[in-house]
């Protein structure tokens, strides 16, 4: 079946709202609109639509696109090196979400006139929803230091500047839109440089209110939130503050709130590492020699343009990176275990339920994987299928009872789990004193 336009795309759960198909329609038929249940999602004005389908045919969810990938190893990407590294600048390394590498970058190129500005995230006060903006002052760069796990219309903004010379910061999903977007319209200009960023998916914007509310901040007038400020060292918690408050949460409670608000479309992404940008950069997990307050971000050259920016940069102070073995990053992503389970596992679970599935039939075969024992697929499926209901429910009065309940569950899941913890812990006690005794 041919897809038309993106509201069946929408319809199926699977917007991520990039925001490729508002900035590419030539009737600006198309908003981002947040739906009942807070997620953002691509919304077609039908009196203004005229049926052309450039919308369909560069929509990353779009199971008819499969943009070129230079290896048939869709996991990993190409991968010219790997580094790990920080911001020379210590300010920006103490305000960056890692290490700073993504911040320094963009001030690197922006120092050196290579370009006029950084498509970058921040927190608009107003809505407490971050936000992509054109930032074209060094300062403006350094205040979008950090990372926002929940939506955001980068591609639509990227779009929007095509006028202007840029680099920009985007997840697997905006960078594949763009990558298609490259392939099917060469006319339209896309930014010099694309830094991409590791990314185990985006929630719905909804969690930043449910954070604050935990904080115990009452202010209305919110002037930051930072879903990770390493203030107190990496890798951070969550911090609101106002004019008149300072609340910090323990990450505990972002990590339990993830389940809750995250958007089905990512649970079944391929792309963690994104393959499409000139550079990539996450946290430096399962690196245990650079996991130190201060920060460090680990880095993949994907690209001649990327390296050489890196290089550069390197040469020139604005960063510090040392060479680090692209299967140590890939390891410490878990990308060969737990990503790829997941991600064949999603995908039988999708066919199962016949639903629209992101990706061509039969794309990505012959790749190993360990196949999920009957626990991971049990959770992936319940992640899948209340993900998907959430995000399609329409009434607002039971979008917070699914909420309510998932958080009830989870809350027992964790007590079970600590109560399991406590008891082997119990046990190894009891027979070291049998033994001692
Ligand atoms: C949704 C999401 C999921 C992630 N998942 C992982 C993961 O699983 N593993 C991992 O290792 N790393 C992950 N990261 C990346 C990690 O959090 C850091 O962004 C990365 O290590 C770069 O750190 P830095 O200090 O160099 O970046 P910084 O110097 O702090 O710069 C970060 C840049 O990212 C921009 N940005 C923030 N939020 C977004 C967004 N939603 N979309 C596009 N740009 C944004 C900021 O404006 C800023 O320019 C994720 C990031 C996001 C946003």
């Amino acid at each position: 079946m041919q897809i038309d336009n993106i509201s069946h795309i929408a319809t199926n759960a699977l917007c991520t709202a990039c925001g490729a198909c508002a900035g590419v329609c030539p009737k600006n038929a198309i908003e981002i609109i947040t739906n009942t249940a807070g997620y953002l999602v691509a919304h077609i004005n039908n009196d203004l639509c005229i049926n052309c389908r450039k919308c369909a045919k560069i929509c990353p969810s779009n199971p008819e696109n499969k943009p070129s990938i230079e290896t048939d190893d869709i996991f990993h990407g190409v991968c010219l090196a790997g580094y790990v590294g920080y911001a020379s600048d210590s300010t920006i390394r103490q305000k960056s979400q890692s290490g700073g590498i993504v911040t320094a970058l963009l001030c690197y190129l922006l120092e050196k006139g290579e370009i006029e500005g950084a498509i970058v995230n921040n927190l608009n006060p107003q809505t407490r929803r971050p936000q992509a903006v054109l930032a074209s002052s060094k300062s403006e760069i350094i205040d979008a230091c950090g990372s926002y796990y929940a939506q955001s219309s980068v591609a639509k903004t990227i779009l929007e500047n095509s006028d202007k010379t840029t680099a920009a910061v985007v997840l697997g999903c905006q960078a594949e839109s763009l990558q298609l977007i490259r392939e099917k319209y060469p006319n339209i200009t896309l930014p010099k440089y694309t830094i991409g960023l590791i990314c185990a998916g985006q929630h719905s914007g909804n969690m930043i209110d449910d954070l604050i509310e935990q904080s115990g901040c009452n202010d209305e007038q919110l002037s930051a939130f930072r879903f990770r400020d390493k203030s107190y060292g990496w890798p951070g918690d969550v911090h609101v503050t106002t004019s008149t408050e300072d609340c910090w949460l323990p990450k505990e409670s972002r990590h339990r709130l993830k389940q809750v608000y995250e958007l089905h479309r990512c649970i079944a992404c391929y792309d963690q590492m994104n393959i499409f940008s000139d550079i990539v950069c996450g946290d430096p997990w399962g690196i245990s020699h650079k996991q130190q307050p201060e920060g460090h971000t680990v880095v993949i050259a994907r690209t001649e343009t990327g390296k050489n920016l890196l290089e550069n940069a390197a040469r020139d102070g604005a960063i510090v990176l040392e060479e680090l073995s692209i299967e140590d990053i890939f390891r410490g992503q878990t990308v060969d275990g737990r990503h790829k389970t997941k991600f064949y596992t999603c995908r039988e679970i999708f066919y199962e339920n016949e639903w629209l599935f992101p990706y061509p039939d039969n794309s990505f075969e012959n790749i190993p994987f360990i196949p999920a024992n009957r626990m991971v697929r049990q959770n992936l499926w319940k992640r899948l299928t209340y993900s998907r209901d959430l995000y399609l429910t329409t009434d607002g009065e039971e979008y917070l009872r699914k909420v309510a309940l998932k958080k009830k569950k989870l809350q027992g899941n964790f007590i079970q789990k600590v109560v399991r913890k406590a008891m082997s812990y119990g046990a190894v006690i009891l027979r070291k004193l049998s033994i001692i005794r």
